[in-house]
């Protein structure tokens, strides 16, 4: 249990320290035990809310952007202890808050929540497809003052430690935007069932399938207007892309400070690896692809802070941040070969890990339809190559 004294400085700065002290000094070390157990432990979210991580991320509520200092110091420290855990805890800081702010229920559990004693899920993902949540199949109809779920959810993480689970469900009959609302589902009400899901990597993360046959659950379990589900999942959903690409972000910088350490310590005859051509290009490309990166995410975290991120935004930082982290740990395996690819050194783990950063959350082609969509006509419109093309391009 934890030894890393309460801080005594709530404050942001304050805060961000005790979360990468207990990291350092106790849960980078405990990681692997959570792959092995396929889930993050309760005990992890009391420990973060001791020292006041959610609190902090979530000053005053969360009806705001809240601290995303905060929120990127929890998801880096988490990533780069286990990237199925940050998957985990990353719903509880974002989504789970997020909903409670906009539910009765959230008053009366709202100081448990910031402790960790009640800790949220987000499940949307159905067998119909996660990148088309509008083909949900899971409904909502209203019994008395309450509603009754019913629908069979796929890919639910955190279900180790998780007592709720904000649920994405159908209150309409038509599929428009305003056919879905969202609910806080308790997941030991009579008529949940978890079946965990096998998976090959990221274990930690606890991904289950959720079924529920009749679910009854208080009208004080409504997240915000009924009808209003698609709107608030796209802003739980920015968030966690947001959560994505500062875990990949983390990972990236891992796997090439691994392989940088390994290539200057292996000697290939008497020439350290490093100094060999086609590894220091490797190294370097990959440090390229992460200085670009981290400037995309400085600038996406930057508008976040001052205004409403785009969908657009958000998922162009993560998709890129996930590449670069899925070509780092990549290069990082074929920098240290056998060894990595061993169970010794810990970045086979890494490796296997960080290719989910191209699927969950929204894959890499669902981030490229957001940002095909946005793109419009630049300040270099009136240039005129771009002229005769536009007119090229009107012609029979
Ligand atoms: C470890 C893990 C944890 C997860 N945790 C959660 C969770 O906590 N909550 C939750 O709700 N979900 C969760 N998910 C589900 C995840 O969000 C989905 O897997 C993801 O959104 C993709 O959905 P899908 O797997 O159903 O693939 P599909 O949607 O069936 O897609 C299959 C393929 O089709 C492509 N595709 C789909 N639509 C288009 C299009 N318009 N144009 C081009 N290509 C397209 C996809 O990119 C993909 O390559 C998790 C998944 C994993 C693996």
């Amino acid at each position: 249990m934890a030894t890393v004294a309460p801080t005594t400085d709530r404050g942001s700065a304050g805060v961000r320290a005790a979360v990468e002290r207990l990291y350092r000094d106790e849960l980078r070390a405990e990681a692997p035990q959570w792959e092995r157990d396929a889930g993050v432990p309760r005990s992890v979210f009391e420990r973060l809310g001791a020292i006041g991580a959610f609190e902090a991320r979530w000053p005053g509520g969360a009806l705001g952007q809240g601290d995303f200092d905060v929120a990127e110091t929890v998801v880096r420290e988490t990533a780069l202890a286990s990237v199925g855990a940050c998957i985990a805890l990353g719903t509880h800081l974002e989504a789970y808050f997020r909903a409670l702010a906009r539910c009765e229920y959230g008053r009366a559990v709202w100081d448990d929540a910031l402790a960790g004693r009640r800790v949220g899920a987000l499940s949307v993902t159905e067998a119909t497809g996660g990148s088309t949540p509008t083909t949900c199949h899971t409904v909502a109809d209203r019994s008395g003052d309450g509603w009754v779920l019913s629908g069979h959810k796929h890919y639910v993480s955190n279900m180790r430690a998780a007592t709720d689970c904000v649920v994405f469900a159908r209150t309409g009959d038509r599929t428009d935007l305003t056919s879905f609302t969202l609910f806080v589902v308790p997941l030991d009400a009579p008529h949940v069932r978890l079946t965990p899901h096998r998976m090959s990597a990221a274990r930690a993360s606890a991904t289950a399938m959720l079924d529920m046959s009749g679910v009854q659950v208080g009208d004080e379990r409504r997240v915000g207007r009924v009808g209003s589900g698609l709107m608030l999942l796209l802003e739980l959903l920015r968030a966690e892309r947001l959560g994505a690409a500062c875990a990949g972000l983390a990972v990236a910088e891992l796997c090439l400070e691994t392989a940088l350490a390994f290539a200057d310590r292996r000697r290939i005859g008497d020439v350290p690896l490093r100094l060999h051509q086609a590894i220091a290009h490797r190294l370097a490309n990959v440090a390229s692809e992460i200085a670009a990166g981290r400037a995309l995410l400085a600038e996406s975290l930057e508008a976040a802070r001052n205004r409403r991120i785009t969908s657009a935004e958000a998922g162009q930082a993560k998709l890129v941040l996930n590449r670069v982290a899925w070509h780092a740990a990549d290069e990082a395996m074929q920098v240290l070969a056998g060894r990595g690819f061993t169970e010794e050194t810990g970045l086979s783990q890494i490796w296997r890990d960080i290719r989910i950063g191209r699927i969950g959350g929204g894959t890499d082609e669902v981030q490229l339809e957001l940002i095909a969509q946005s793109l419009r006509p630049g300040e270099l419109a009136d240039h005129p190559v771009v002229v005769a093309a536009a007119e090229s391009g009107g012609m029979a």
